[in-house]
């Protein structure tokens, strides 16, 4: 397995064409059973190396061990339970009813492995992000290659590691290396592209895939807002704003981005997240690398500069690359905060007096991956949730909507295309094939020639069906 971390020219090819050359194989034998093994394996693997994992993630994000736990490890661990106690389910032929034309017929919707499937991750949840996809797509019958994120080192390694100890290596492939090898394996002709990143990446991942009419999912960013009602528990909404705000500084992508809280709420919400957050946020993780500390730090900058009220609810650590929750009040549209994904711990707070204001501003804006409402009044709720489109809607609570096995995930617009998860991430790695049997069909009846009785035939079908 040492070849798969030497990202020669052709060793993309490479990699494609060993799992290729047992695609037929494996549509024979890669059944129920083997499937429940590769993931059962997978789990194995997971378990044993759990203080290796956390430290790897130590090293790359300065992640609390409990945190990884929290949001890499138990997030793959349900997804395989899941999947392993309900593929069954999901890889029987479903029947599907005869419609009127079609009496005389029998019909079943068969889920289909794709083949080679290509895995591409970012770096905020390097483990969960790679292993997650990975799971529905073996739950579905396929081989991968999976390609962690070059900023996350030590544990793209721990992966390769992990993923040549579970599986065979004509199974799973790991491959480490940057931008040229995402785009070596680009060139490959995979049979679906698995894609979670930003949206000016997955316009070039898209624009690849289209070369060989590649299927893609696409799991992208943007700028998730939480609207707190003028009803809200605001302690509760308070708890669960710092907490999509502290769990990886922020660098979440359906973490809250913004939050437009109604006007006559503003000084006490103002008040519950400075509380919470001296409660949350003792141990935060770094941002990520330099690059993105600066970029935060310059976003703060130009709002304060453009006459924002900016406010750290703690100390920031430029040395060690760790920023506080901080406020921003007071934001206006000349304001890259305004519109630029934030990704990090900032938090604008934008008052509101009318729902319709809000839900005008969600509307001018790319469609967001989550959108949050803090309400007891389902008026609200429903009002938000029926006038504006996103890839998903929490109620009282943030981040979830990422998490819950039976509800399929992923964004629409500018957040993405496709979804993740449970059944919806095994169909999203099938091919669901119909095979529609003839028993009994009428239609021979009205073949032609057209004579009199069949154009008559026809005409009582046309009236009648
Ligand atoms: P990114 O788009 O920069 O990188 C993602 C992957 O694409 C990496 O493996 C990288 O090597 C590869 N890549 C980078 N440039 C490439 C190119 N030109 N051609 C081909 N491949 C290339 O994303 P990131 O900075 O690692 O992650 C942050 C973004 O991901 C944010 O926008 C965030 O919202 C989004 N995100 C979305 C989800 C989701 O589930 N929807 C989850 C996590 C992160």
């Amino acid at each position: 397995m040492k070849d798969i971390t030497n990202p020669a020219p052709d060793f993309a090819a490479l990699h494609f064409a060993a799992l290729a050359a047992g695609r037929d194989s494996r549509r024979q034998s890669f059944g129920l059973r083997e499937r429940r093994a590769a993931l059962s394996a997978l789990e194995r693997v997971l378990r044993a190396n759990r203080a290796a994992i956390g430290a790897a993630l130590r090293a790359d994000l300065g992640r609390p061990e409990a945190e990884t736990d929290l949001v890499e490890l138990l997030p793959i661990l349900s997804e395989i339970g899941h999947a392993r106690s309900r593929l069954h389910r999901w890889m029987r032929p479903r029947r599907a009813a005869p419609t009127l034309a079609m009496l005389g017929t029998f019909a079943r919707v068969m889920p289909e492995a794709k083949g080679v499937v290509l895995i591409l991750a970012p770096w905020n949840f390097p483990l969960m992000l790679c292993l997650a996809p990975l799971v529905s797509a073996l739950a579905a019958g396929n081989a991968a290659v999976v390609k962690p994120s070059e900023m996350t080192p030590a544990t793209g390694e721990l992966l390769a590691r992990l993923v040549a100890e579970a599986l065979p290596a004509d199974l799973v492939r790991v491959a480490l290396g940057g931008v040229e090898v995402a785009q070596a394996l680009l060139e490959q002709p995979f049979d679906h592209i698995f894609f979670t990143g930003s949206p000016a990446v997955g316009r070039k991942v898209m624009l690849a895939a289209a070369r060989h009419l590649t299927p893609v999912t696409l799991e992208l960013g943007g700028k998730s807002p939480v609207i707190v009602g003028p009803d809200a528990d605001l302690a509760q909404a308070a708890r669960w704003i710092i907490w999509g705000k502290v769990m990886n500084a922020g660098q979440v992508c359906v973490g809250p981005d913004h939050v437009f809280v109604h006007a006559s709420r503003m000084a006490e919400l103002r008040a519950a997240l400075v509380a919470e957050f001296a409660r949350q946020g003792g141990d935060i993780p770094r941002i990520a690398n330099p690059r993105h500390h600066a970029r935060l730090v310059a976003l703060a900058q130009d709002a304060a500069d453009k006459g924002a009220t900016v406010t750290a609810l703690g100390a920031d650590d430029p040395a060690g690359l760790r920023l506080a929750v901080t406020l921003i009040e007071g934001q206006g549209p000349e304001m890259a905060v305004a519109t630029e994904e934030i990704f990090g711990p900032l938090l604008p707070l934008i008052p509101y007096d009318d729902p319709m204001q809000v839900v005008a501003q969600i509307n001018a804006a790319p469609k967001p991956l989550a959108l949050y409402v803090f309400a007891r009044d389902r008026g609200l709720v429903d009002l938000v949730t029926s006038r504006t489109s996103s890839g998903s809607v929490g109620v009282n609570l943030t981040v979830m909507t990422f998490s819950h096995g039976n509800l399929p995930f992923g964004g629409v617009g500018n957040s993405g295309m496709g979804a993740a998860h449970g059944q919806a991430g095994f169909e999203t790695f099938s091919h669901l094939k119909p095979v529609l049997r003839n028993w009994a069909s009428p239609l021979p009846l009205v073949f032609p020639p057209y004579g009199a009785r069949v154009r008559r035939l026809i005409g009582a079908m046309v009236r009648w069906l």
